[in-house]
């Protein structure tokens, strides 16, 4: 079968994939009262996740990152990485984590075939960092970090969603940070999500406001590469680090999405903010469904719309970003 293309022409070869809703952490955009579970939540089984990679990775899914929640205190962590792993087809493992495992975990998942991580750290200064993500865990993270680029990671990247009165006066700290060190920074815009209409018009920062101060201290965007995805990327020649920009509230932002998700409960959806899920669970549970499991894909493709609908405040059913992985 083909690759999975929607009515735009858009081609999807990249799988966000979520394997637990459950997180140890409360950021404030995002988990504020912390993590409740919904009754007796049920996540995908190791025997499921081989079967939804083996049917992605048909219909021309290459990379797949492995997300939450905070993916990584799932037990069997390791054993999704390495179903991912051993899928030929898959280029590229990515997993996006809150970093509080990591210094204690970084080489075995390294050794288990996962490639790139993405750590969440939303500010250099650990009170802030406290004051947002609900833990003290400051320096156990960056400990982390150190783990992961020793350990031989193709990529550390940082995502920061920066807040208006909250970090956004962290901007030169985490700049003077990338000067000698190698890592990729990801300023993630705000996005509205069904928890606080309050909150995101107090704390939101417009990435294009970042994007002005940036090219203010001579930052130059990239050329975008043919798998950026929606990210904006930016270099400088006194930088060793680079900068990436996730504005989804910018014109065209959808014209170059290039990914899906699954839901740690296995529901496909099409884009983060528009619609409720569609279950594929009932195709999960036999390597036999494959074809079925296929087809239902290309026919759900057919369905994605052009856009988010965020400029007009609808914030689809996405509750919370912990629940389909941001
Ligand atoms: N727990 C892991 C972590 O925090 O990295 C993975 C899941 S988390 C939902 C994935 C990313 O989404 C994090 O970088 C987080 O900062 C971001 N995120 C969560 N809620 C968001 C929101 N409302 N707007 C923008 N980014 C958000
Ligand atoms: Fe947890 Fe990640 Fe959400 Fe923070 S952003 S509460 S670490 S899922």
């Amino acid at each position: 079968m083909s690759q999975l293309q929607d009515n735009f022409g858009r081609r999807f070869h990249y799988l966000r994939m979520s394997v637990t809703d459950v997180c140890n952490f409360k950021c404030t955009y995002c988990l504020p009262d912390g993590y409740r579970p919904d009754g007796k939540p049920k996540f995908l089984e190791l025997n499921e996740i081989e079967n939804l990679v083996g049917a992605f990775s048909e219909v021309g899914t290459k990379k797949i990152r492995i997300t939450g929640g905070e993916p990584t205190l799932r037990k069997d962590f390791s054993d999704i990485i390495r179903i991912v792993a051993d899928n030929d087809n898959i280029d590229t493992i990515a997993t996006t984590t809150n970093g509080y495992r990591l210094e204690k975990h970084a080489q075995e998942w390294f050794d288990a075939g996962l490639r790139r991580i993405n750590v969440s750290v939303d500010s250099l200064d650990p009170r802030m960092f406290y004051q947002i993500t609900g833990e003290n865990k400051f320096d156990q993270v960056m400990r982390g970090i150190d783990a992961a680029l020793e350990a031989g990671f193709e990529r550390v990247k940082i995502n920061a969603v920066l807040l208006k009165d909250l970090n956004d006066k962290d901007l030169p700290r985490f700049l003077h940070w990338i000067k000698n060190t190698p890592i990729d920074l990801r300023f993630i815009e705000l996005m509205e999500t069904g928890l606080g209409r309050d909150y995101f018009q107090a704390h939101h920062l417009a990435g294009a406001d970042i994007k002005s101060r940036l090219y203010a201290e001579g930052w130059q965007m990239d050329r975008a590469a043919a798998d950026d995805g929606p990210a904006q990327n930016f270099s400088h020649h006194d930088y060793k680090g680079r900068i990436g920009l996730i504005m989804p509230y910018e014109k065209n932002f959808c014209a170059s999405c290039n990914r899906l998700r699954v839901s740690a409960k296995g529901k496909l959806h099409l884009c983060l903010f528009t619609e409720s899920g569609l279950d594929l669970r009932d195709l999960l549970q036999h390597h036999e469904q494959r074809a079925e499991l296929v087809e239902r894909l290309h026919g759900q493709l057919a369905q994605k719309k052009e856009t988010h609908f965020l400029h007009d405040g609808i914030t689809g059913v996405t509750k919370h970003l912990a629940s389909i992985g941001g």
